[in-house]
């Protein structure tokens, strides 16, 4: 996968925090169901995962609906770690996936997860489709599938609690909006989860301090963080207890929205956690995927709760087979 060329308009960037980045997740230990299910961030994890769950679901029923060609459905998971939606995208009958991430050992993780469920369904449930990965910063690199459909291009872009790591400059931010824009059939999808910046403010106003979290978790902004701070390279470090102690970046979203529509995406459907929740909750198969999961009838509380920037990985799996 070459570089392309420099983007117009973009500030060519140094060397960036990616590689602390690809280390914190490349060292990050595999975790037995039994200590994630004691784990007391048990409920939140479950939630964010039944929130992909839905999300997914939502998506790739629009990109059915609108298809125009009549090629079976392709997906690309940019930031997709160790294949925690693998399950997910299974279930949702996909031909073909193209999975991307930083971290080697998490790529490696994905690519074992993929195999061995293929290996035991035989191609079937768990690994009906056909999969390729790609270990790239994909906040740098310009990333080209080798598809098997002739336009070479996916009907739906996923990235799921990792686009927030191309916030650290404007190249990086617009690198990252061409690999969704080039990858993505005419159309087609780009859905994204990132954590809620006027959220992380409001919390850090009310703190008073350059830090806020309770006992699991933490978001601490450097001592010296401007008054007028950039709008890229916002960095706050995230610690979640047992899964997360890393550097990430605030998105702004009206610059989220503007910089996208500079690559062709056009802002459809936006929300915040709690509410895509309680509206799916009125739905009564989305209650019975809720108790399937082990997911509260209510959003986290407080205590659990840790804005949208929470990280969830790989859990669909133990509760639905
Ligand atoms: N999408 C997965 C999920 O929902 O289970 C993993 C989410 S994890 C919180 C964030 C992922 O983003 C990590 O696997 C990390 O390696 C990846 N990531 C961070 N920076 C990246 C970059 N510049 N290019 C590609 N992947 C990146």
């Amino acid at each position: 996968h070459e570089d392309g060329p420099p983007l117009k308009g973009a500030k060519l960037d140094e060397e960036g925090l990616g590689s602390v980045v690809a280390s914190h997740y490349n060292n990050l230990e595999e975790k037995g169901l039994k200590e994630r299910s004691t784990s007391r961030i048990f409920h939140l994890r479950n939630s964010n995962n039944w929130i992909k769950s839905y999300l997914i679901n939502y998506c790739l029923d629009q990109v059915r609906e609108r298809q125009v060609d009549h090629y079976p459905v392709s997906v690309f998971d940019l930031g997709c770690g160790k294949g925690g939606d693998l399950l997910k995208w299974s279930k949702g009958n996909i031909r073909h996936l193209v999975c991307a991430d930083i971290a080697q050992t998490s790529m490696d993780q994905c690519r074992e997860r993929y195999t061995n469920t293929r290996k035991r369904t035989g191609g079937g449930h768990g690994g009906g489709f056909t999969a390729e990965f790609i270990v790239a910063d994909c906040t740098k690199k310009r990333i080209k599938p080798m598809l098997e459909n002739p336009s070479r291009q996916v009907d739906l872009v996923s990235c799921q609690f990792a686009f927030h790591y191309c916030f650290e400059s404007l190249a990086q931010a617009e690198t990252m909006l061409r690999n969704v824009s080039e990858n993505l059939k005419r159309g087609g999808y780009f859905m994204a989860t990132i954590p809620n910046a006027y959220e992380i403010m409001s919390r850090l106003k009310s703190s008073g301090s350059h830090r806020f979290g309770n006992e699991v978790y933490t978001v601490e902004f450097p001592e010296d963080r401007p008054e007028d701070p950039p709008i890229f390279g916002d960095r706050y470090n995230f610690f979640l207890e047992g899964v997360v102690d890393c550097p990430e970046f605030l998105v702004h979203p009206p610059t989220l929205i503007k910089l996208a529509k500079k690559w062709d995406l056009e802002l459809e459907w936006k929300r915040d956690f709690s509410t895509v929740y309680s509206d799916a909750l009125k739905d009564t198969l989305c209650q019975r995927l809720l108790s399937v999961m082990n997911v509260l009838e209510t959003y986290p509380s407080k205590e659990e709760q840790v804005t949208e920037t929470e990280v969830e990985y790989t859990h669909a799996r133990q509760f639905l087979e």
